[in-house]
This record gives structure tokens, C-alpha cells and sequence, in this order.
């Protein structure tokens, strides 16, 4: 048996015309992200938010400061971003330079602009599996499973990885779609007895082709998070080998990646709708 290739290049086309249809109904819907420093890495990636923006019709800033900016000036300007009302989402690229506190620049942009996700508010209403704004990533995820109408109620899932943006939202999103959820991480022993029961098995690792074939049950759906760069190529965390046991799989590249960015594209069309309805945004839903 070959896996049936979930893609998710395909898939965010489509997310990013619908993107564009609920921008057009709204008018208009402001994005504004943020940088602190030149890493070229976050110069890539905030190029890559903006250009995908501008192409679903979002008004997209692109917000740059230098390296050495101060904590306080960088948070007058989430507050100034905050208060403006053409400002419908924030993202603030991470990683800020080691004189910023993360979790302060993350706390200070306003939940309701919060289209990462990050803020422990949405983390927390997530947690208590209600309406808010969810990490791009493990959205995208989920929209990937419905797409290929791949069941999740009763399922054995199991995500391997516990980060903020990922893992633990990943598995929380999956609990909420009344899958029974295993959470693994560098800790668990005999990773493989666990990831040998999963009907859903999520790999969000960043260690490469750490998951072996021999380790995903036949038939099973396998979603590939890692991106682990190499002298050859972009690789996942999964070895492609499971491609002739898993009944669906993600490639890398081309997979959840591409989904990522048209989720936060959903999730800032989600926060402006909310914002003008006086609700809290849902795009889960
Ligand atoms: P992270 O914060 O470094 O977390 C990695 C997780 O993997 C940790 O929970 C860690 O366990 C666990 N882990 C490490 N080694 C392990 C092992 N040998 N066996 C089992 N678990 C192990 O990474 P992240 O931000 O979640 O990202 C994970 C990967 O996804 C990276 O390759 C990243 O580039 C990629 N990513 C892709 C996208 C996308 O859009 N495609 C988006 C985000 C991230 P401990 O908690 O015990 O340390």
C-alpha cells in the first residue's frame, strides 16, 4: 500500500481564496507584522507573511526595528498597533533579540489581535476548548484532516512534540475533535509503542526522519511537522519510507508548511469579523 499524498500546497490555495472572499465582504482588514533586528531567516519569513497577505487583499504593514530597539519602545508600538483600529491582526516574529522578554512582547498585543495564536489568553481559552484565536500550524492541521475526510472522533492520536505553538495546541484541537490523545516528547520511553497505536500520528519534532517507518501502524494518518534543513534539501521528521504504510500522508515540502501561513491569513480575516462584531474570534469553527 502507498499513502494518499494530503496536499497541502493544494489546500492552502483554497483556503487563501476563501481568504480573499470574506477580505472582500469585510472591506478592509489590516495586518500589521513586526520585526526587531535583520536575522535573515525572519527577513524570509516576514517577506513570505507580507506577500501572502497582499495576495488575499489584506492591507499588510510591515513593521521594522532596529536590533538594538529597547524592550519599552517595542511595546509603545504594540500598544499604538493595539489601539488603532485599521489594525486587525499583530504578528510579532520571533526570535526577538536576548534583551526583549518574549512572553512580554507576546502578552502585550491584544488577544483579539493576536492571529499567532501566542497569547496566554487564546492558549487558555483553548484549553478550555473555547472560541478564540489558534496557532496557525496545528489549525492548518486540522483542516487537512476534515478536508480528507479523515475521522478523528474515537481515533488514537498520537502527537510527538509538546511546544506552545505546536504540539500542545495540536493536541488540544484533537481532544476538542474527540480523538483519544497521546502527547510524547524526549522524555517518553519506548516511543514507539506509542506511535505504533496511532490512527493519527503527528510528528512535530525538528529532528530529522526521527520517526522510522517501522514505527507508524499501517493504514495510518501521518501528519509531518518538521522542517530540518539539510545540505540536500528540506526534510521532515517522518522518513519517507512510511509512505508504503501510512494510508495518508503529509510530504515535506509542500505539506502542513504551506497550510501555516493561509491559517494566520484565516485567522486575521476571523479576528477583523470578530473585532467588528464585538465577539470573540472562532475560526476553528
Ligand atoms: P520545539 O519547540 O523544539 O519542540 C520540539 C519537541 O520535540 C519538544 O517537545 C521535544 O521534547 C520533542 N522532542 C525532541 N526530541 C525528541 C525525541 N527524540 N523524541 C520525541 N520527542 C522529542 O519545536 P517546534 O517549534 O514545536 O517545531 C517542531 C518542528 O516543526 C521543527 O522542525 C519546526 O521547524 C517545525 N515547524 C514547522 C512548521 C510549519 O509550518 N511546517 C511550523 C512550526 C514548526 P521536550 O519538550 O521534552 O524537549
Amino acid at each position: 500500500m502507498t499513502a494518499q499524498i494530503i496536499d497541502g500546497k493544494a489546500l492552502a490555495a483554497k483556503v487563501r481564496e476563501e481568504v480573499a472572499a470574506e477580505v472582500g465582504a469585510l472591506g478592509h482588514v489590516g495586518l500589521a507584522t513586526v520585526l526587531v533586528g535583520d536575522d535573515p531567516a525572519s527577513d524570509v519569513y516576514i517577506r513570505g507573511k507580507q506577500k501572502a497577505a497582499q495576495s488575499v487583499g489584506i492591507d499588510a504593514r510591515d513593521l521594522r526595528l532596529p536590533a538594538d530597539t529597547p524592550e519599552d519602545e517595542l511595546l509603545g508600538l504594540l500598544a499604538d498597533l493595539n489601539a488603532d483600529d485599521a489594525v486587525d491582526g499583530i504578528l510579532v516574529q520571533l526570535p526577538l533579540p536576548g534583551h526583549i522578554e518574549e512572553t512580554k512582547a507576546i502578552e502585550s498585543v491584544d488577544p483579539a489581535k493576536d492571529v499567532d495564536g501566542f497569547h496566554p489568553v487564546n492558549a487558555g481559552r483553548l484549553y478550555l476548548g473555547r472560541p478564540g484565536l489558534v496557532p496557525g500550524t496545528p489549525l492548518g492541521i486540522m483542516r487537512m484532516l476534515e478536508e480528507y475526510e479523515i475521522e478523528t472522533e474515537g481515533a488514537r492520536a498520537v502527537v510527538v512534540g509538546r511546544s506552545s505553538i505546536v504540539g500542545k495546541p495540536m493536541a488540544h484541537l484533537l481532544l476538542q475533535a474527540n480523538a483519544t490523545v497521546t502527547i510524547c516528547h524526549s522524555r517518553t520511553r519506548d516511543l514507539e509503542r506509542h506511535t505504533l497505536d496511532a490512527d493519527i500520528l503527528v510528528a512535530a519534532v525538528g529532528r530529522l526522519h526521527v520517526i522510522r517507518a517501522e514505527m507508524v501502524k499501517a493504514g495510518a494518518t501521518v501528519i509531518d511537522v518538521g522542517m530540518n534543513r539539510t545540505e540536500d534539501g528540506l526534510f521532515g521528521d517522518v522518513d519517507p519510507g512510511a509512505m508504503e504504510r501510512a494510508g495518508f500522508m503529509t510530504p515535506v515540502p509542500g505539506g502542513v508548511g504551506p497550510m501555516t501561513i493561509a491559517m494566520v491569513l484565516r485567522n486575521t480575516a476571523a479576528a477583523a469579523a470578530a473585532r467588528r462584531a464585538g465577539i470573540v474570534a472562532n475560526p476553528a469553527s
